[in-house]
């Protein structure tokens, strides 16, 4: 067992074990419910959380975190003792300027919504001398803010990721819209997700649900969940 950087409260571990063994039986239950057999990548989102809280998660059998500021992201991936052992995916909005930084950390960046940044980040890993794993984020919102490619132009960013040397294509990702059901939004995102495979075989993950919505996002067929409050309890207030 790893010793966790820092103090860690009493009754931390077992407090993440016990999330976390809901949220697999979630998980459990949804597979079965769609009759997959195919077992789905979980993300465990840590952003605002410590680093001791990765280590713990790394003994509990996590294997991949996600977080969405790059100055959190890359102050924690030098922290956690369990670096060689966890994958981490960068899923925030990306600004170009700091494609550089999270390609010298970040081992996924599913956030991918504009040529630009596919541009920049492509740049960052190629001087980091690494492959980055990257997803196309799409937009289920009717209307823009959040992020995210329109769904008609999915394809065409895809192409153009695919054609980057120092990124390898592995699929789609979205969160689904603010206060609508997000089933039929996932249903979209299914039929996004099969066109970008048809075209990139390799293209395989659909990365959607999320603590309150994975049930909806298994049924349409995700491959990466990714999930935060229903794990670690809820974040402490935007900062
Ligand atoms: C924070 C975040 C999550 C996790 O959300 P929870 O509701 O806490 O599970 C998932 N995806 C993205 C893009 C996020 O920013």
């Amino acid at each position: 067992m790893t010793e966790p950087a820092g103090g860690v409260a009493p009754g931390r571990r077992e407090e993440l074990a016990a999330s976390l063994a809901v949220v697999r039986s979630r998980i459990a239950g949804a597979l079965r419910a769609a009759g997959r057999e195919d077992e789905p990548t979980l993300v465990v989102v840590t952003k605002y959380f410590p680093a001791s809280d990765v280590d713990l998660l790394a003994d509990l059998g996590v294997t991949d975190v996600g977080e969405n500021r790059d100055q959190e992201a890359s102050a924690k991936a030098l922290e956690i003792t369990v670096r060689d052992r966890m994958r981490l995916h960068f899923i925030g909005q990306l600004q170009s300027n700091k494609a550089g930084s999270v390609a010298r950390y970040a081992d996924v960046v599913q956030s991918l919504d504009r040529p630009k940044v596919v541009h920049a980040l492509a740049r960052g890993a190629q001087a980091a001398g690494r492959v980055l794993d990257v997803t196309v984020q799409v937009s289920l919102d009717a209307v823009g803010g959040r992020g995210g490619v329109a769904v008609g132009e999915a394809l065409d960013l895809a192409d153009l990721v695919a054609g980057q040397d120092a990124l390898r294509l592995r699929g789609v990702m979205a969160v689904a819209p603010l206060g609508a059901d997000p089933r039929p939004a996932f249903a979209r995102l299914r039929a996004v997700a099969d066109e970008v495979r048809a075209a990139h075989p390799g293209a395989t993950w659909m990365s959607a649900g999320m603590s309150g919505d994975l049930e909806a996002a298994l049924a349409e067929g995700a491959t990466h969940l990714r999930v935060g409050s229903a794990i670690l309890g809820s974040r402490p207030p935007h900062r």
